[in-house]
């Protein structure tokens, strides 16, 4: 009893000085939220942790330590949060706060201050348990150990945020309002986060889906008797396979750890670039392979162009500059018309096979079916269609980036099927009637 009223003295004694530092060292916050601060459940968490040992004098600074950091990060403080614009604008601030009270409330959002104390009591008594958090240690080093104390508290109970509370560096749609993931600069708060509804969840589980699907389609036809699929076969949809998978992996793994921190997010936003050089790359290789099956030179020189302009878009992806919002259209220039300077060996191949033969219309019509999805995406993609017409309305589901992905994955079945037809028309019409014609120049 008496320990407890202790406490509450302390804890008394600890918001009066609370109240005198958020005053001098944050002006930007208002008198509200200041308060809030204090009666937030990781206020309660950090208390009760350390209400339960320790002395009264290890206890005051490490508490002193916890509030500090716990401050700091909540919120992500005016500094980082707010575009160099809105800084001096105090007022302005109040809409802020309003604003983000609206943008919260999501299903699976533990906005609820119940659901957040519970969650984070979890994670503090899962911390005690396995010794991760020494109580003990705690009082001997308590800036290190609160620091990592208050990244676990902060892994399990982060909430969804307006865009204009996100940090520069994660400010990429302007068109989707709120339902943000703050940075959450650790790569298991990330994944987790991947069970959580945000502008980023629709991303990350359509391309994850699609690399699993993609996985399994490549399993089942790689593994199947070489006396029903040759091996070259294989090697030549291997290639798409290939491309497939790697785009949609890295694809997955941008979307969910482009919260990371600015150089995570910078290098995986590089291989989600290239994982679509590479698809494109891939998806050329079983159609020129099979379209020119018996012509050698073109097929040649078709697939070395391929090569150059997918090793161009991998360099070009690889700047710095390429992932910045400003540049949309130019990353959906760059691979649109890589992906159409296809129509050139299509135009040789209908001209080869002649305009209307079947097999012309079989292969030609699965490709400009491909074509139209791939566009039909980039374009999305490029003008922000249709939350630009709707701010704030799709926030969560069928934003432009979404239907992107979806289109995507659509494109690159029909695309399967497509090869599919070409190499089982060259399995009924048979080997090419003349030896491969030799390179001339
Ligand atoms: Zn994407």
């Amino acid at each position: 009893m008496e320990g407890d009223k202790s406490t509450t003295i302390l804890m008394a004694r600890d918001i009066s000085k609370e109240e005198s530092i958020v005053d001098a060292s944050i002006p930007m916050r208002n008198a509200t939220e200041s308060t809030s601060d204090l009666e937030s459940p990781v206020h309660s968490c950090v208390e009760s942790i350390l209400r339960s040992d320790g002395d009264d004098d290890d206890e005051d600074l490490i508490f002193q330590e916890v509030k500090m950091i716990l401050r700091k990060r909540r919120g992500w403080g005016p500094e980082d949060s707010l575009s160099a614009n809105d800084l001096d604008l105090l007022e302005y601030d109040d809409e802020l706060v309003e604003e983000d009270d609206a943008g919260c409330p999501l299903p699976s959002t533990p906005e609820d201050t119940q659901l957040i104390e519970a969650e984070m009591t979890e994670v503090l008594k899962a911390g005690v348990l396995s010794d991760e958090i020494d109580l003990g240690a705690l009082a001997h080093n308590a800036a290190e150990q609160a620091e990592e104390f208050v990244r676990k508290v902060w892994e399990a109970s982060w909430i969804v945020c307006h865009y204009k509370n996100l940090p520069k560096w994660l400010q990429d749609n302007d068109f989707l309002h709120r339902g943000h993931r703050p940075p959450l600069p650790s790569f298991s708060a990330c994944f987790k986060s991947i069970f959580r509804v945000h502008t980023e969840t629709g991303n990350i589980w359509t391309h994850l889906l699609g690399c699993v699907a993609f996985i399994g389609v490549a399993l089942y036809f790689l593994s199947r008797p070489s006396v029903e699929i040759q091996i070259q076969e294989k090697i030549i949809f291997g290639a798409f396979f290939a491309g497939a998978i790697i785009c949609l992996g890295f694809s997955f793994a941008f979307h969910t750890l482009s919260c990371h921190s600015v150089e995570i997010g910078r290098l995986f936003s590089k291989l989600d670039y290239c994982g679509i050089a590479l698809l494109i790359m891939g998806s050329f290789v079983p159609w020129l392979y099979y379209g020119f099956y018996c012509h050698y030179q073109p097929k040649v020189i078709y697939l070395s162009v391929v090569c150059v302009l997918g090793s161009l878009s991998i360099i070009v992806s690889l700047w710095d500059k390429f992932s910045e919002p400003g540049l949309r259209p130019l990353r959906a220039g760059v691979f649109m018309s890589f992906g159409l300077s296809g129509i050139i060996p299509a135009i040789h191949y209908s001209l080869m096979e002649g305009w209307f033969s079947k097999i012309s219309q079989a292969s030609l019509g699965w490709l400009i079916l491909m074509g139209l999805l791939y566009i039909l995406g980039a374009m999305l993609y490029a003008l922000r269609v249709p939350e630009r017409w709707f701010p704030g309305k799709f926030d969560i589901w069928f934003q432009s980036h979404q239907l992107f992905h979806i289109l995507v994955i659509a494109a690159a079945f029909v695309h399967y099927h497509g090869i599919s037809e070409m190499a089982m028309y060259r399995v009924t019409v048979g080997e090419c009637t003349v030896p491969h014609e030799p390179i001339t120049f």
